[in-house]
């Protein structure tokens, strides 16, 4: 991979698919200078349990407040941030911010584990894991009330590399969970060696997986692999109830998705720790 640097100082990364996707140099500038003003914020999706339907988690999402064109999803930004170094100062700030949330709820009573999106060429860098530890010590938070999300793309592009980054990451107590599971090109003989402890379904098995037997075939044989290594299994993407109470039902520990909570700001989540479970039926479960 080569880099090149462009008139405003972005350094685009080249992997030889230039011809494939130009990025958009002028909002990648400005997606930097918006870091720099404090205009990314982060979104928290609860994770429920399965069966109790009590939050269990949140996953931090990245959004940018846009002065004109108001708040941007990370699809409309991130894809070109993630083939330049602008990704790196995005990735430092979402950590630092989500690092300090958890700890002020852990602070206020609240153990809720936050997950954080992790982007391959962040973990690529020699101060990833430092950096990161750092972190946890100047919030005072118990690692394992971090866990890290990597795409299974990010752990196969270096595969030695990654897994003992991971494994850096583990050892310290943080929890380590493969994103999207089942869209990449993980060879399920190499999942026992993976230094990790979840596993994500990804939503395009789980959502509607109740009218698809070919979907829910997938979905319960992923879960039983996790079970069988032992890891946590959170589906996402749960858009209605008969999914939600299928995977209950099926074994899966975690439910995320638009049926049970929206991506909301953190004061929003915060209202609802230690509240009442989500979903329509679950009163009467
Ligand atoms: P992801 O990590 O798989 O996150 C889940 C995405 O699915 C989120 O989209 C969430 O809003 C969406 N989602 C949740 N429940 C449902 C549902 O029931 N139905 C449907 N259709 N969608 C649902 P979002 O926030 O737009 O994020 C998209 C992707 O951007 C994320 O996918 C993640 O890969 C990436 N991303 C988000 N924040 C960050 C970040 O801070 N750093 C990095 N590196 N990537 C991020
Ligand atoms: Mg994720
Ligand atoms: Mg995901
Ligand atoms: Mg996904």
């Amino acid at each position: 991979r080569s880099a090149k640097r462009d008139r405003t100082g972005v350094v685009l990364w080249t992997a030889g698919d230039t011809t494939t996707h130009r990025a958009d140099l002028r909002q990648l500038t400005e997606l930097r200078t918006g870091i720099r003003a404090g205009h990314l914020r982060l979104h928290y999706q609860p994770l429920y349990s399965a069966g109790s339907r009590e939050i269990n988690g949140a996953e931090a999402l990245v959004r940018w407040q846009h002065p004109q064109r108001g708040m941007l999803p990370p699809g409309v930004f991130l894809p070109d941030a993630e083939r330049s170094d602008v990704i790196l100062e995005l990735t430092d700030w979402v950590f630092a911010e989500a690092v300090h949330q958890t700890a002020v709820w852990h602070r206020a009573g609240h153990d809720v584990p936050v997950s954080v999106n992790l982007s391959p060429a962040y973990l690529a860098q020699e101060r990833a894991v430092p950096t990161i530890l750092a972190l946890l010590e100047l919030e005072r938070l118990p690692a394992r009330l971090l866990t890290v999300e990597v795409t299974e793309t990010a752990v196969l592009t270096r595969p030695d590399q990654a897994a003992a980054r991971l494994a850096e990451i583990r050892a310290a107590g943080i929890r380590v969970a493969i994103d999207d599971f089942g869209t990449g090109y993980t060879s399920l003989g190499l999942l026992p060696e993976l230094p990790i402890d979840e596993l994500k379904i990804d939503r395009s098995f789980v959502s509607r997986m109740h009218d698809s037997p070919a979907r829910a075939t997938i979905v319960h044989s992923v879960i039983a692999i996790a079970r069988a290594l032992d890891l946590t299994v959170v589906a996402e993407g749960v858009e209605d109830e008969p999914t939600a109470l299928a995977l209950a039902a099926a074994g899966a520990d975690l439910l995320q998705g638009y049926h049970l909570d929206r991506p909301q700001p953190a004061e929003q989540l915060e209202a609802k720790l230690g509240q009442h479970p989500a979903g329509r039926h679950a009163s009467i479960r």
